[in-house]
C-alpha cells in the first residue's frame, strides 16, 4: 500500500489511503483480486484468510476510524461477531432503540441463554452509566435508529472501562466524518458499510475497526473472521472503497440538503415533529398517524419507499412498518436518508405529498 502521511485531514484519506504503492505502472486503483487460494510461503495462503482487495478497503477504513480494520459479509455479520465476543451469561447494555438487526440479535441470545441484555435510555447518561458497572459489554448507537438520540459516548466510555467492559460504537450513521468513537474512548466501531461507506445502495458489506491499544482483539477477530468465513466479498469491497472516494462530499451535500429541509419541515402543517441529532443527514419526521404516513411515502415520485439508508438517492420509509421496530416509535414515523439531488427538487416533491397528506386529513369535529 502506498505510504501516507499520518497527518492527513479525512477528505484526503478518504481519496488517498488504500491505493497501491506509486512506482511506475502500478495500477491507481487495487485491482479486483478474484481468488480463492494465493501461491504458498506469504501470510495469506487462502482466500478465507485474507484479500489484498479487502486489505485495500480496510487500510482506508482503519485510517479514517484511527484503528484496525476487518471487512465482513455485511453489517450483521460484523454486529453478530461483536456480540459472540461476550462470555456466557455476561449482561450487554444496550440502547431500546437501535439498529433491529442488533436488537434482535441480541433478544435471540437472550432467549438461547447466551447473554442477559440491559437495554437503556441511551440520552439517559446517568442510567447507563449506573448499568455498566455489571456489563461485559456495553453496545452504543449513536445517533440511535430511528429515534435520533445522541449518546455521551466519552463519559460512557469511561464508565465502562472503569468496570472492565468492552465499548462499541456503531457508527453507521455518523460515518468516520462526522464522528470517530476510538478518539472518545471507544474499543470497537462496527459499520454496516452496506450505507454511507458504499454510498450507492448497490453493495452489502460491514466492518469491523478495532482500536489500537487492542492488538489482541484485533487477532482474535482474525482468526474467528477466518473460522467463521464471515468474510466479505472481493468486488464488494472494491466497490465500497470506490465509493468512499467520495465519502466527503456526498456526506457533506447530503448533510446540507438535510438541513435545508429542516425548517420548511418543523413549518408544514403535516409533520407534528422534526428529529434531528444536529449533523448527518438522516431526518426522522411524525405526521399523523399511520394512514397519513403510508399516504406520503407512497405520493412522492423522486423520494423512494425504501429501507436502508446512505444512498445518494433520497430514501424514506415509515418505520412501525415493520413489526420488530419498538412500540415506542410513534406510528407516524418517517425516517428520511437525504441523498445529494438538488434540495429544491426533493423539497417541490415531499412538499407536494405532504400537502396531499393534509388535504386528506379526515374532517375533525369541531
Ligand atoms: C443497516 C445497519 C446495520 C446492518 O448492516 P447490514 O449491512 O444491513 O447487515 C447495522 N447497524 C446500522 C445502524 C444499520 O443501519
Amino acid at each position: 500500500m502506498a505510504d501516507l502521511s499520518p497527518s492527513l485531514s479525512p477528505a484526503t484519506v478518504a481519496v488517498a489511503a488504500g491505493r497501491p504503492p506509486h512506482e511506475p505502472d502500478q495500477p491507481l486503483n487495487v485491482p479486483i483480486s478474484m481468488a480463492s487460494t494465493f501461491v504458498a510461503g506469504g501470510d495469506r495462503e487462502y482466500g478465507r484468510y485474507g484479500n489484498p482487495t479487502w486489505s485495500a478497503f480496510e487500510d482506508a477504513l482503519g485510517r479514517l476510524e484511527g484503528g484496525r480494520c476487518l471487512a465482513y459479509a455485511s453489517g450483521m455479520a460484523a454486529v453478530t461477531t461483536i456480540l459472540d465476543l461476550v462470555g456466557h451469561d455476561a449482561t450487554v447494555v444496550a440502547p431500546r432503540h437501535a439498529y433491529q438487526g442488533s436488537i434482535m440479535s441480541l433478544a435471540d441470545l437472550e432467549a438461547r441463554g447466551r447473554i442477559k441484555a440491559h437495554l437503556v435510555d441511551i440520552e439517559d447518561t446517568p442510567a447507563v452509566v449506573a448499568a455498566c458497572a455489571d456489563a461485559a459489554l456495553v453496545w452504543l448507537e449513536s445517533p440511535t435508529n430511528p429515534a435520533l438520540e445522541l449518546a455521551d459516548i466519552e463519559t460512557i466510555a469511561a464508565a465502562a472501562h472503569e468496570a472492565g467492559a468492552y465499548v462499541v460504537v456503531d457508527n453507521t450513521f455518523a460515518t468516520p466524518l462526522l464522528q470517530q468513537p476510538i478518539a472518545l474512548g471507544a474499543d470497537i466501531v462496527v459499520h454496516s458499510a452496506t450505507k454511507y461507506l458504499s454510498g450507492h445502495s448497490d453493495v452489502l458489506l460491514g466492518a469491523i475497526v478495532v482500536a489500537p491499544d487492542q492488538a489482541e482483539l484485533y487477532d482474535v477477530l482474525l482468526n474467528r473472521r477466518s473460522l467463521t468465513g464471515s468474510t466479505p466479498g472481493t468486488f464488494e469491497t472494491w466497490l465500497a472503497l470506490r465509493g468512499m472516494r467520495t465519502l466527503h462530499l456526498r456526506v457533506e451535500r447530503a448533510q446540507a440538503n438535510a438541513q435545508a429541509l429542516l425548517p420548511r419541515l418543523e413549518k408544514h402543517p403535516a409533520v407534528s415533529e422534526v428529529r434531528y441529532p444536529g449533523f448527518g443527514a438522516i431526518v426522522s419526521i411524525v405526521v399523523d398517524g399511520e394512514l397519513a404516513a403510508d399516504l406520503l411515502v407512497r405520493t412522492t415520485t423522486l423520494w423512494v419507499h425504501a429501507t436502508s439508508l446512505g444512498g445518494v438517492e433520497s430514501t424514506f420509509e415509515r418505520r412501525r412498518r415493520w413489526k420488530t421496530e419498538a412500540a415506542t416509535i410513534p406510528e407516524g414515523l418517517v425516517r428520511m436518508s437525504v441523498g445529494i439531488e438538488d434540495v429544491e427538487d426533493l423539497w417541490a416533491d415531499l412538499s407536494t405529498a405532504l400537502d396531499q397528506v393534509v388535504a386528506e386529513r379526515p374532517a375533525t369535529g369541531g
